[in-house]
């Protein structure tokens, strides 16, 4: 009993039946192998299931096992990630490999406290490999699962609030059964993904329908509640794409920060304010490089907590640059700058040169 009126049996039940009719095929279903488990719920951490397929591919063709992926060379890992967003994700995929080659003699630890001691794996993401790995009781509170027991309990809180965090992980212990966990595990994360969807649940066709108390108010379409949305702020940067020889500069942006281990062109903040044009100059000069530059025009990019305007200049430049050139800055051929993974705002300032030429 949930300490709610419901019942893990009652739940596990309906949903189990449900699972074998309407349960969705995926690449990482065919296999109980922690490491492809594991990579799976990586990748599905903040990203859909359409868009990481190809991902799960490339990478077990490249990296087919934790040892190979240990042994490889972090740029080669974020090379791959490319596209795939939230890169901090490709960072610990890379030292989680390597704690469980060194720590765990290359295999992955079967308990909750050994999983959730990797890097990127938290609570939920401990859950679910636990569960779907290894068939062990394993609890998941994603966002599919969030949003399934806000609907199926009537959770009028903001979800995030801490006394309704705590709450739904009590509800998802409760109903996670002993039986089945490895089925329960994917069934309750089909059902958010494919039933109990953010926008038109389609109520008529859950198997928890009879049980669920939004349903039974009516609430289905305004739960869970959702956070006011804020104002998302707006930052201005220049980036300059500096011709010598035939070839452009580009940087790889530290590995510690957001988009480490990414390549840009070179690129630099602009107060509020303040001249992009001036901000350009400048950050020619802190380079160590003359030239004229001139407007190549802008591109908008969004992040998930703020949006970039990133006004581009254009020039030929000559002069020694102020940075080691054989270590983090690179003179490309334009050819060469699709071989190397530029981060997505960059990219787009790509697209603009190429559409300039
Ligand atoms: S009945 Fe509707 S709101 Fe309730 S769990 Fe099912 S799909 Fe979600």
């Amino acid at each position: 009993m949930t300490g709610d009126g419901l019942t893990s049996g009652q739940v596990s039940s309906l949903l189990l039946a449900w699972y074998g009719r309407a349960g969705r095929q995926l690449p990482w279903r065919q296999t109980r192998e922690p490491y492809r488990i594991w990579l799976s719920e990586i990748m599905l951490q903040q990203t859909g299931v359409d868009t990481v397929i190809p991902y799960y591919l490339k990478f077990l063709d490249r990296f087919p096992d934790v040892s190979t992926l240990a042994d490889a060379e972090l740029d080669a890992v974020i090379a791959l990630w490319a596209g795939l967003g939230y890169y901090s994700r490709a960072r610990n995929l890379h030292a989680a490999a390597r704690q469980v080659v060194s720590a765990h003699d290359g295999r992955f630890p079967a308990d909750l406290a050994s999983l959730q001691s990797l890097p990127g794996v938290g609570r939920s993401t401990a859950g679910a490999i636990l569960a779907i790995a290894f068939d062990r009781k394993g609890v998941i509170l994603d966002g599919n699962v969030r949003r399934v027991l806000c609907r199926l309990f009537a959770l009028e809180q903001d979800p995030r609030a801490v006394a309704a965090e705590r709450q739904l992980w009590c509800w998802a212990e409760a109903l996670t059964p002993e039986d089945r966990p490895h089925d329960y595990a994917q069934a309750i994360m089909d059902l958010g993904a494919t039933v109990c969807t953010p926008r038109q649940p389609k109520c008529a066709a859950c198997p928890l329908a009879g049980l669920c108390r939004a349903r039974a108010a009516n609430l289905q379409h305004e739960l869970p509640r959702s956070r006011q949305k804020k104002t998302v702020p707006v930052q201005t940067q220049v980036a300059l794409l500096l011709e010598r020889s035939g070839r452009l500069l580009v940087r790889k942006r530290p590995l510690d920060g957001m988009l480490g281990g990414l390549w840009e062109f070179p690129a630099a903040a602009v107060a509020a304010g303040k001249d992009p044009a001036c901000a350009a100059r400048k950050l020619l000069a802190e380079l160590g490089l003359a030239g004229e530059l001139r407007e190549a025009g802008a591109v908008r990019h969004a992040y998930s907590h703020f949006k970039l305007d990133l006004h581009c200049y254009r020039g030929a430049v000559d002069g020694p640059l102020l940075v080691a050139e054989a270590g983090e800055s690179r003179w490309l051929e334009l050819a060469e700058l699709g071989a190397i993974p530029l981060h997505g705002a960059h990219k787009k300032v790509l697209a603009l040169l190429a559409s300039n030429r």
